[in-house]
């Protein structure tokens, strides 16, 4: 047999289980139903199966460490004593059970932020660091896990910890300066970790240090090589994997040369330029390369024939015994297995790689290198013919789309009239008092209406019962809502599981697969849709909801759709077309929607984009286009309106600063967002940008079962009038109401309306 030479290796592991198991063990936990030996037994179970079949499927170096009770970045925070104050009381608790007070809260404290993990979906809880704190190691988390491996299992397996450096920018709670005395008291600590590591038998170390693929300072270049110039002086003899994902690394020649044994770099979503900067600087010939090559965003399989040509590259400038291959990224965020998904069609079954299935491809391709490419010929050929015909498949075409999408590759989707000018239009047609009060769409969502939603789909009630339940609680919320004496009304979205998933069950181009989970933030897992195919709209998605709704009351109620770009960035999207050509055939489709609702009288359509901010790409040289292209679907979706047609956009998040110039070329007539916790701030970017459109900024916080009393969101009202003229202020709660009880909900509400009219009588 040929000497090994190159290595396939793994950079995590999904933690879910491929049923869930995970989550479904953590929440019984939490709700008291097994006890914490119990959990620690079944996830530990879970752990090691999974370790297992990494080894199955034939990975080399198999990541530990990467498991986790909730969240990476807790883990990392804790693993350090970075436990806030708030959490240490002198009731006895357990390790574990402070852990996750800090994750979601208790009755005293409440819990500490989470945020998103770079330009991902997933989650993680924000480390605080507070003064005083002295960082200290209180557990050699990867080495437990570690030894675990090695004694349950017989893997010497690749520890893994998240880098210094983007655990402290990833914090909050100090001063920029102080980040350099932080990084001096931390880094010790991480030696003591990977010299007992090292000493342990671990072969390789990996440390990730995703921050690497933002834009740097020269600061931060600057700090950043002394941190690995000291971790290598204090345990020299330790293995160091620098690992980095998500995109190309900015200052190529710096990085590679860091005193550390091998450097992992993302080859998917790096645009081309990580193997640009190796064919131009080279790799220095006594470190490794972690070639990740392998998509660990997406679900398809890879295109092996373009990726042995990556290969083949980067072969013409490492040996051989330097090269590692893996995939761009951990794999938490793609689901498990295709093999539980029984009731997917054939084709895209064979198409589809969930976690499982891209460890299959790098050990195929380790392989290929290993023992030539022959070896792995008729592999790559079937897999080849697969994809290609797969996009060939003609029910995945719609050659009506494709030629409506090619007509709007010179146009800009504009609305008739400039916004000052159909402002008056539309506040002729709709006569609105000043402040007029509404809501952001959903309206309380109870067991009750879960249930029958849920008996519906597994057709245990027919169709008909359902719709009539749905339009009592239509009818019933909008007895209320004018009971309440809103002037905007909703009609509660009472029918939708999801405001993707809805939206995708009903249009074409969409699969929905049952066990297809990926983790969002703890236990709570998503199940993104698959956009495979051509996105067209067969016929009215929200019509006949929404018409019902209005058919009761003399008030405006505003249509409900959620918009292209979120739709876009929370689904698994097909790569054979640019993902430009995709969001506009999305945005087609909701325009065709648009238009279904004016046509049917609806005039007021709200269009939600909440996952807008999130998709913007860490590279700064790349948003301008992403923002552009985002516009562009914003508009397409909502310009083909006539004047009176008030078009209104909602978004979740308060860090406005950024984009605000983005979102006033939206065009949008009216924007709700969330600013409830954050007022003060937002205000101030109003002040040095000024806004002339309609806006609502949250008057209260939807996220927590508080009533807010009616002096509270006056003075909110009052604070924000300081900055934003009267004529365009909206009064809402800043965010759907779903989540919430009714009667906490009628009585926020009503506080709502007499705080707006308060202040309307002021004006
Ligand atoms: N219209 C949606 C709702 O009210 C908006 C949800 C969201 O912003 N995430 O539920
Ligand atoms: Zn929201």
């Amino acid at each position: 047999m040929k000497r090994k030479k190159t290595i396939s290796s793994n950079i995590g592991y999904p933690r879910i289980g491929e049923k869930r198991e995970w989550k479904k063990a953590l929440e019984s936990f939490w709700k008291e139903e097994i006890t914490e030996n119990a959990l620690i037994e079944e996830l530990e179970t879970l752990r090691l199966k999974d370790l297992q079949k990494q080894k199955n499927l034939g990975i080399d170096l198999i990541p530990v460490g990467d498991f986790s009770y909730y969240d990476h970045v807790l883990d990392t925070a804790v693993m350090f004593g970075f436990i806030p104050r708030r959490f240490l009381t002198s009731e006895k608790k357990s390790h574990l059970q402070t852990y996750f007070d800090i994750a979601r809260g208790n009755k005293d404290a409440i819990a500490s932020e989470m945020t998103k993990w770079f330009n991902t979906n997933y989650h993680y809880i924000v480390p605080e660091i507070e003064e005083d704190t002295e960082p200290q190691l209180t557990e050699n988390r990867p080495l437990h896990y570690y030894l675990e491996a090695k004694e349950k299992l017989g893997i010497n397996a690749k520890p893994v910890l998240l880098g210094p450096f983007t655990f402290l920018k990833l914090a909050k709670g100090y001063e920029q300066e102080e980040f350099k005395s932080l990084l001096d008291t931390l880094v010790p600590l991480y030696i003591q970790v990977l010299q007992e590591l090292d000493n342990a038998g671990a072969e390789w170390i990996q440390i990730d240090e995703p921050i690497l693929s933002t834009n740097l300072t020269e600061t931060d270049l600057k700090q950043l090589k002394e941190v690995y110039q000291q971790v290598n002086n204090g345990c020299p003899e330790a293995k160091i994997l620098l690992q980095t994902y998500f995109e190309a690394v900015d200052h190529f020649e710096d990085i590679t040369s860091l005193p550390v044994q091998g450097i992992g770099l993302d080859f998917i979503h790096d645009d081309g330029v990580n193997l640009a900067s190796l064919k131009k600087f080279g790799f220095p010939k006594n470190k490794i390369l972690a070639a990740g090559l392998i998509n660990g965003r997406n679900v398809w399989r890879s295109d092996l024939k373009a990726t042995w040509n990556q290969l083949e590259t980067i072969r013409s400038k490492v040996s051989d015994d330097q090269l590692i291959i893996q995939p761009s990224c951990s794999l938490l965020h793609v689901p498990v297995t295709t093999s539980s998904e029984e009731e997917v069609e054939a084709p895209l079954k064979g198409v589809l790689a969930f976690a499982d299935q891209k460890l299959e491809e790098i050990s195929l391709l380790t392989n290929g290198v290993n023992n030539g490419r022959k070896y792995i010929d008729a592999d790559v050929e079937k897999q080849t013919k697969n994809l290609e015909s797969f996009w060939e498949l003609s029910h995945r075409r719609n050659t009506e789309v494709q030629a409506e999408v090619e007509t709007w590759h010179d146009k800009e989707p504009t609305r008739n009239l400039p916004f000052a000018e159909r402002q008056k239009v539309q506040q002729d047609y709709f006569n609105l008092p000043l402040l007029p009060t509404t809501t952001i769409g959903s309206l309380p969502q109870t067991n009750e209406i879960r249930q029958a939603r849920s008996r519906y789909r597994k057709g245990l009630q027919s169709p008909e019962t359902y719709e009539d339940f749905i339009k009592a609680k239509t009818s019933e919320w909008i007895d209320r809502q004018e009971e309440i004496g809103l002037d905007v009304l909703v009609h509660g979205e009472f029918e939708r599981n999801d405001m993707v998933e809805y939206f995708g069950e009903k249009l074409d181009g969409f699969a929905f697969l049952n066990y297809a989970w990926v983790q969002s933030y703890g236990s709570r897992c998503v199940k993104p849709p698959i956009i495979y195919g051509d996105v067209h709209l067969p016929e009215p998605m929200t019509v006949n909801e929404i018409i019902y709704a209005q058919s009761l009351t003399d008030k405006p109620v505003k249509g409900m759709l959620t918009g292209p770009i979120t739709i876009f960035n929370w689904s698994f999207v097909r790569e054979d077309i640019s993902p430009f050509e995709v969001t506009k055939q999305i945005a087609l489709a909701l325009n065709k929607e648009v238009q279904h609702l004016e046509k049917n009288g609806i005039h007021m359509i709200q269009v939600d984009e909440p996952a807008l901010r999130e998709g913007l790409p860490l590279k700064k040289n790349k948003q301008t286009q992403y923002l552009d292209e985002a516009v562009y679907a914003f508009k397409l979706s909502t310009s083909a309106v006539k004047n009176e047609t008030q078009v209104h956009t909602h978004m979740c998040y308060s860090e406005f600063g950024d984009i605000i110039h983005t979102i006033s070329r939206l065009d949008a007539d009216v924007i709700s967002i969330e600013a409830a916790r954050s007022h003060g701030e937002l205000i101030a970017d109003f002040e040095i940008f000024s806004y002339d459109k309609g806006i609502g900024l949250g008057v209260y916080d939807i996220h927590s079962p508080r009533i807010p009393n009616v002096e509270e969101m006056e003075k909110s009202i009052t604070r924000a009038l300081r900055v934003l003229d009267p004529h365009q202020f909206w009064v809402n709660p800043d965010c759907g109401l779903k989540t919430r009880g009714i009667e906490e909900t009628t009585a926020s509400l009503k506080n709502m309306v007499e705080a707006a009219r308060l202040v309307r009588e002021k004006q």
